[in-house]
């Protein structure tokens, strides 16, 4: 588990408008906010770009190794990249279980596709933005590889401070961004579009220019900025990240990898988008949670937290790790919420065998906190809970709800505030 995003930090990367799923790779609790929407995998991502004029290279799909060596004599190219498909980035410097190195690799020879798929497909990749075990991977893409000359970094992001979508940028792609963001900060470009307007040429151009494209390569840059554009509107995307976006020697201007992210509330005009959505690489917990409408992310701690909201979610990270603490995972209940899926959400969160205590910490807006207590209450009984339980509630209807749990005559510690239930959570644990 990475360390809490520090609050610098932090603040550089939201003026650099760089928004969660880069966020992601700094910290698993930030995390939290990517895991609302659909992830698509780069193949995916890449015949969506390429239906609606983007460059791409042509490429097949396999999930087997015999697949990839057919699909790699099939492309006839000179060369031809192998790439594992996670969901993950940082794949290219990636590990697999199988002791293979890196999940991006360049050859000539169609063979060697088969023997490195067979290195991929069913082991685990493991990469900077990956849990420590890493992904299985079930796919892999054999694509035509192109000598690229230089590589840059795109992306296309709803930015909340911009009140719309923003353009990033930088002449230094390929590499970690965050890094860039970290070391460089100079070298990172935004230009904010108005939605209602939508993309200028200026603007276009200007990014372009930004990144470095010089000549006649400014304006295919300048041209493909806008197909993404349009795209990334077009589908309801959240982002779309390119890195790289790159040009080869013969004077093109190629997205050589693709990351998509979408907006789950558009997913009544997305349909064909949705039905995409792989699952598989989500955990079985997260999607039994998905079915009482609750979001479950695995961290790797002791202390379990129930909380509502991912802006509450990271604020319950930060604070027990500030205690001395670790989370062992989060649930967030959201809004309008059942007493049955208090109790669901108890259960899923007791399943984890690494809990050793629970930290509720339900901020009671639209949700009514003796709705909550009388879940709590439920599920202590019925599950005969065996750790111990500190919650804090506030908001709507707290008294009765602090009344409910009171009378219960069940072991739960209550806390004043978030700072008291951190360290009552992480007392509890301590002393065992
Ligand atoms: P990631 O590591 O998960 O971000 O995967 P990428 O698709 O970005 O690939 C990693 C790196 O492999 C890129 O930054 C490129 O340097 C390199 N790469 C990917 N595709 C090609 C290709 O077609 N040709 C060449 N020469 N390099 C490639
Ligand atoms: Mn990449």
């Amino acid at each position: 588990m990475a360390a809490p995003v520090g609050a610098q930090a932090r603040k550089l990367l939201r003026d650099l408008a760089l928004r969660p799923p880069l966020l992601a790779a700094r910290s698993q609790v930030v995390q939290l906010t990517s895991r609302r929407w659909l992830n698509l995998q780069e193949y995916q991502s890449k015949k969506l770009m390429s239906d609606n004029g983007v460059k791409v290279q042509r490429f097949f799909v396999a999930d087997t190794a015999s697949e990839a060596l057919e699909a790699a004599k099939r492309l006839n190219a000179k060369e031809i990249v192998l790439k594992a498909q996670i969901l993950a980035g940082g794949r290219g410097k990636g590990v697999f279980s199988s002791g293979l190195k890196g999940g991006v690799h360049l050859t000539k020879d169609p063979k060697v596709v088969g023997q490195l798929a067979k290195q991929m497909i069913g082991y685990n990749l493991a990469t900077k933005q990956t849990p420590k075990e890493g992904v299985k991977v079930k796919k892999v893409m054999v694509a035509e590889a192109l000598d690229i000359s230089r590589e840059t970094y795109l992306a296309i992001l709803m930015d909340r401070s911009c009140n719309g979508p923003v353009l990033v940028g930088s002449p230094q792609g390929g590499v970690d961004i965050e890094e860039v963001a970290a070391s460089n900060p100079e070298l990172i470009f935004k230009e904010q579009i108005d939605i209602i307007e939508g993309i200028k040429d200026s603007q276009a151009q200007q990014m372009a220019e930004n990144l470095g494209f010089l000549g006649p390569l400014k304006n295919q840059a300048a041209d493909q900025i806008k197909k993404l554009y349009n795209l990334f509107l077009k589908i309801d995307a959240t982002q779309v990240e390119v890195n790289p976006f790159g040009e080869t020697p013969e004077g093109q201007v190629v997205c050589f990898d693709a990351k998509i992210n979408f907006d789950d509330n558009a997913e009544f005009r997305q349909k064909d988008i949705f039905a995409m959505d792989d699952k598989s690489e989500n955990e079985p917990i997260e999607n039994e949670a998905a079915r009482y409408d609750l979001k479950y992310i695995g961290l790797d701690g002791n202390i379990a937290c129930f909380v509502n909201g991912a802006g509450l979610a990271m604020a319950t990270c930060d604070i027990i790790f500030l205690n001395g603490g670790k989370p062992a995972n989060f649930l967030d209940l959201g809004g309008g919420v059942k007493e049955s899926q208090v109790y669901q959400a108890f259960k899923l969160l007791t399943a984890d065998p690494k809990v050793e205590a629970i930290l509720v910490n339900i901020f009671g807006g639209i949700v009514n906190c003796a709705i909550i207590a009388n879940g709590i209450t439920k599920a202590c009984r019925e599950l005969e809970l065996k750790v111990p339980l500190v919650v804090r509630l506030e908001g709507t209807n707290v008294h009765e709800a602090q009344n409910i749990l009171s009378n219960s005559g069940l072991p739960i510690t209550s806390a004043v505030d978030l700072e008291d239930a951190a360290k009552k959570a992480v007392a509890s644990v301590a002393k065992k």
